[in-house]
């Protein structure tokens, strides 16, 4: 069942416009609007969104009307738009000590949060929005590698990606961490494994999560695939790409390629799957340099949108 999407609709509530896939049965809290950076150059999601916090009195508000539709069946809640830690420490206390008085099987609160925002946040604040019941945080890394940070106007520097990591994990959050794989085009993809591991390594997520790279209309490095100024990487280079990942990984995170983008369902625990899942990319590799149908069906990937 997919808690607030149903019922909710009908109602005067406000919804998130992204959740990651593994909150699908979760109830869907709106702190924020839109993303406070919203630079991203490979980002379409909260374009053209003025970003905003939203009143305390209106989310207090959604709750209770969230309560009042599903009551105890609620027991995961993601909490959006992208960054929600930007929102004062008091009013995210407040908001999550409503959410656990109001479903009392309440198990599991997460929320989408930027690198930066948890570098500068103290650690006393972390830490009071953790023992508030925040459990977990969804942040994008997409690559490790300085340069290619810079490129896509990510906002962080591999140091403060890593700071975060290690202060978020500190604090006693769970940490997942998302990776673009083919955002150096076919040009970089051997120091964005490089970089995107050594930060890993660093931080040692409790969850990598891995999604492929497809241009998204609206986003600036679409216009510049358009102007012939980047070269989307070929199914063999994101492949390529994604061992050498695997391989320069020396963490103990779940790794979870939990979306529709990616062109291997590769999941293992590392560093016990290491083996099996370099094995499993070898082995596409293969069937992609020998048949062409494998190819153009995950060359077909490439025009997903809405993503
Ligand atoms: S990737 Fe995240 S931080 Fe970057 S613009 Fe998109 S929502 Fe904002």
């Amino acid at each position: 069942m997919t808690i607030g999407r149903f019922g909710l609709r009908k109602r005067n509530y406000d919804f998130p416009p992204f959740r990651p896939p593994s909150e699908a049965n979760s109830l869907l809290l709106r702190v924020t609007r839109g993303c406070p950076w919203n630079r991203c150059t490979f980002c379409s999601m909260y374009k053209g969104m003025k970003f905003e916090i939203r009143n305390l009195e209106e989310i207090l508000e959604d709750i209770e009307l969230a309560r009042d539709l599903y009551g105890d069946r609620v027991r995961t809640v993601f909490i959006g738009d992208s960054n929600s830690l930007v929102a004062k420490t008091e009013r995210l206390v407040k908001i999550l000590e409503t959410l656990f008085s109001s479903f009392s099987h309440l198990e599991r609160v997460t929320s989408y949060a930027r690198a930066k925002t948890i570098a500068k946040k103290p650690l006393e604040d972390l830490i009071k929005i953790r023992q508030a019941g925040l459990n977990r945080l969804h942040v994008g890394l997409e690559t490790g590698d300085r340069e290619l940070l810079k490129e896509i106007e990510k906002g962080a520097i591999p140091e403060e990606m890593i700071e975060a990591g290690k202060k978020a994990k500190k604090a006693g959050f769970e940490y997942s961490l998302y990776v673009l794989l083919g955002i150096g085009g076919e040009e970089k993809w051997v120091q964005h494994a490089r970089g995107t591991a050594e930060v890993l390594n660093q931080i040692d997520p409790h969850f990598i999560r891995v999604r492929t790279f497809i241009p998204q209309p609206n986003s600036l490095i679409h216009e510049a695939m358009m102007r012939g100024d980047f070269k989307s990487p070929s199914p063999e280079t994101i492949l390529r790409e994604t061992k050498l990942l695997v391989e320069e990984l020396r963490v103990t995170s779940q790794f979870l390629s939990d979306h529709i983008s990616n062109l291997l369902p590769l999941h293992g625990k590392l560093p016990e799957d290491k083996e099996k899942m370099i094995q499993m990319v070898e082995k596409a590799l293969k069937a992609v340099r020998e048949n062409d149908g494998l190819r153009e069906e995950m060359e077909m990937r490439r025009h997903l949108t809405n993503l």
